[in-house]
């Protein structure tokens, strides 16, 4: 293993290992789910190969066995809070990215204080604060202020902001922060400036050292992710796949999380190629796949995806999922339908998406995190 994820992400040929897998003769991806595992790159390849969609049933049952055995019925549950729309960065597929002329905000602290009692009246124990890149918010203090805030009413929170230095993260980790999502978009060296034109976020290395940044502060969960629909899915998926297996190894205190968000329409007015987004299909067949690669990997699954399919993938794989978001800065104490960063699909209630888990024989987990804080559940 290479002493930072980004050497060892330049050691590998994942172009080639794509290419590999887009061609998989239909013996070898047979031969790779009969296997029960993936125990290399290479099988994962095999299990995302169009040749091993035909034996997506039997990858399910394995998956939903491996789910079962690792993570036992539990569906956990939790809301991402928008706090500030306001972002310096350029990204050509978001409807918050600097050019956009909408309305900007960034909630007050005694508005993120109203969004957190709405959020916990719905049932939530467990928030992820959200904000566009805005340098003020770490350099004024605000987001160490908010996550005290919050750890006041939430006995787990998690932060997803602009990748931050090891000083920043210690702060966080001190003001009751446990957990750190950051998106590498793509892990594509090439694509990724054309994605990212300008801003902070232009320099992809910085970006894809945050989650070992993270971990090196003291972050007991890390949140990884590509945005299907930006480049060739195949290759991002092992990309992640390879992160996701550094990142155990590397931050062994840490859980280690990885979300599949598809593109879905946003302001930006991008349009994807065709062929980037995986299909509903090939989406639980990288499920199935990645769950026989890292037994112990959660994944995650956003109200981004229609209800149809949240509740297809309920037990095959998926552990962990968000309900009734809002993607509005102030838009769980005010449940108005603008300035969003992109559209969810999925609007049922937590009382109704409790109900559908319950339904299939799973437990929904409101709480992430039973530590001895002293706080109610
Ligand atoms: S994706 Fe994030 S960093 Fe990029 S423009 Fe949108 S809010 Fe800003």
């Amino acid at each position: 293993m290479k002493a930072t994820f980004l050497e060892e992400l330049r050691s590998r040929d994942l172009h080639s290992l794509a290419e590999y897998s887009r061609n998989c003769p239909a013996e070898t991806a047979r031969a790779a789910v009969a296997k029960g595992r993936a125990d290399s790159l290479e099988d994962l390849a095999a299990l995302i190969s169009p040749a091993a969609e035909a034996e997506l049933e039997g990858m399910a049952r394995i998956s939903a066995s491996i789910t079962s055995k690792y993570f036992g019925r539990a569906m956990r549950l939790f809301a991402p809070l928008y706090v500030g729309n306001e972002c310096v960065n350029n990204c050509v597929y978001c409807g918050f990215a600097r050019r956009h002329d909408i309305e900007r905000r960034t909630l007050t602290v005694p508005e993120v204080g109203r969004e957190l009692s709405a959020i916990r009246a719905l049932g939530f124990r467990s928030v992820l604060l959200v904000a566009g890149e805005n340098p003020k918010l770490v350099s004024s203090g605000y987001m160490e202020e908010i996550i005290r805030l919050a750890r006041s009413i939430m006995p787990s929170v998690s932060i997803e902001i602009a990748p931050s230095r090891v000083a920043d993260y210690k702060k966080y980790v001190g003001a009751g922060c446990e957990g750190l999502t950051v998106f590498q978009e793509t892990y594509d060296e090439k694509v990724y400036p054309t994605l990212h034109p300008s801003g902070p976020k232009s320099v992809f290395w910085w970006r894809l050292g945050t989650p070992e940044r993270g971990a090196e502060a003291g972050m007991r969960k890390l949140g990884l992710g590509p945005l299907l629909g930006v480049n060739e899915w195949r290759f991002e998926i092992l990309a992640v796949a390879l992160h996701a297996k550094f990142l155990f190894k590397r931050a062994w205190r840490s859980q280690i999380s990885v979300s599949l968000p598809r593109m879905r329409p946003a302001a930006s007015g991008y349009i994807p190629a065709p062929g980037n987004i995986p299909t509903d299909r090939q989406t639980v067949q990288i499920i199935c796949a990645l769950r026989m690669f890292l037994p112990r990997l959660a994944i995650v699954v956003s109200t981004r995806e229609s209800r149809k399919f949240r509740d297809g993938v309920m037990g095959l794989g998926v552990t962990q999922m968000s309900a009734f978001s809002s993607t509005k800065p102030g838009g769980y104490a005010d449940r108005a339908d603008s300035g969003e960063q992109f559209h969810i699909d999925d609007s049922r209630t937590p009382e109704e998406f409790a109900a559908a888990l319950r339904a299939r024989g799973l437990d929904p987990v409101w709480k992430d995190y039973d530590a001895s804080f002293g706080l109610g559940g």
